[in-house]
């Protein structure tokens, strides 16, 4: 099999970076109990929780992908468990879909296999590009007062940045569990989850503000109070269960030892790929690298803006956007003949259809002013009003002066 050379400027999996890569193809075969894939492993989880700033001992990562991590996390989650879930795009309604499937009883499951009807779970339903807010989360809590509270940080289906502040200080609040899907924020916000004491729980993935897609390892973190309420109702999940997850990381019994013990067999050239992509964030700092991100979100949303669409997203990683009117309706031909030629941009996965570019790990004058011309290539081809002097002298004021190439 060859898988072309790709660029791929959707809302993730993002640019993986060549570091990465070569440390996945660099590492020798080695098991997954040998001495340095284990200390890897050590040294990934200190590393997790100085990027996420956190104490949380229960922080290490799930192999797989965005979705291991969330089912790791919400397998704390048993049948009859209130639950509030908001829920306002593509992901955040599957992820209120597996709290359905987590907290439903034999008989719920039963009657709807595929698509349980938890009597215990609130589903709040916010329209697509509308943020989950505070005031929100607080009316909903106040009503239901369940033990769980569910959120996306980054809804990366409509490109929506939901009120974490609001949504932990509404938990704590309330002595709520907040429960929060990360997959698109961690790597590319700066923000510490000790900050957010509402929130007993955390997951991430690997492939979008990690940049390591290297099919590697999802970051969840949990709290203590997290951890004692799964000590007591224990989870459904021998390979999920963060208590067996944590010890291949060196947490056993809430205590950090040396040397992690068999979970299941891990890849020795994920931990080093997954190692390096921490490092990577480590280096550049969150602080830096997220001030990166809002600036070229910026140069992005303003050419695509001056090419006559709409942006809709706040999210700094990505754009989501209206064509101009005498394009409506052909996103969907607009994005196929874009992926034609290897430029991964994507539509939404539900209604209404937009248009998704990212640019993670395109954080250069270089690559988004590429992204720019294929899209304005990409407008112009369905018979789109582009001017493509006004274009590069947005660019050349954009870049020419302030932001380093
Ligand atoms: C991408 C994404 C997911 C799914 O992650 P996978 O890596 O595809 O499993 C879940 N939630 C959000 C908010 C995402 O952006």
């Amino acid at each position: 099999l060859e898988i072309p050379e790709t660029l791929a400027a959707g809302p993730g999996p993002g640019n993986t970076d060549a570091r990465v890569l070569q440390a996945f193809a660099n590492a020798g075969v080695a098991d997954h109990m040998q001495g340095d894939v284990l200390r890897g492993m050590v040294e990934c989880k200190h590393m997790l929780r100085n990027i996420w700033g956190t104490d949380n001992t229960y922080t290490f990562a799930v192999a797989g992908t965005g979705w291991s991590a969330l089912d790791t996390m919400f397998s704390a989650v048993m049948p009859g468990d209130k639950v509030v879930a908001f829920a306002n795009g593509t992901f955040s309604g599957i992820d209120a879909l597996t709290l359905r499937i987590k907290a439903a009883t034999p008989e719920e499951h039963a009657a709807s296999p595929l698509d349980p009807q938890a009597a215990s779970v609130t589903v709040v339903d916010v329209p697509h590009g509308q943020p989950v807010t505070g005031e929100l989360v607080e009316a909903a809590l106040e009503q239901h007062k369940p033990k769980w509270a569910f959120m996306a940080h980054w809804e990366t289906g409509s490109g929506r940045v939901n009120d974490l502040r609001g949504f932990s200080d509404a938990c704590e609040r309330h002595g709520v569990m907040g429960l929060v899907d990360a997959v698109s924020s961690l790597g590319v916000d700066d923000f510490s989850i000790d900050d957010y004491p509402g929130i007993a729980g955390w997951a991430s993935c690997p492939q979008k503000g990690l940049c390591c897609l290297p099919l590697t390892y999802a970051p969840v973190s949990f709290t203590d109070a997290f951890i004692e309420s799964l000590r007591a109702t224990g989870a459904y999940s021998y390979v999920h269960n963060p208590l067996f997850e944590a010890r291949h990381w060196g947490i056993v019994d809430g205590q950090d030892v040396e040397k992690g013990t068999y979970h299941r067999t891990h890849s020795g050239y994920a931990v080093a790929a997954f190692h390096e992509s921490l490092r990577l964030t480590l280096q550049e700092g969150l602080a830096r690298r997220s001030t990166s991100y809002k600036t070229h979100e910026r140069v992005l949303r303003d050419a695509v803006t001056a090419m006559g669409c709409e942006v809709t997203s706040d999210m700094p990683s990505l754009v989501v956007l209206n064509l101009p009117p005498e394009l409506a309706g052909r996103e969907m031909e607009l994005v196929q003949n874009c992926r034609a030629r290897g430029f991964g941009i994507w539509p939404t996965l539900s209604a209404p259809v937009q248009v998704r570019i990212g640019i993670l790990n395109q954080l250069n004058r270089q690559a988004v002013s590429r992204i720019v011309r294929l899209f304005a290539e990409a407008m112009r081809e369905l018979g789109g009003n582009v001017d493509y002097e006004e274009i590069e002298a947005l660019l050349e004021s954009r870049y020419g002066t302030s932001i380093a190439a």
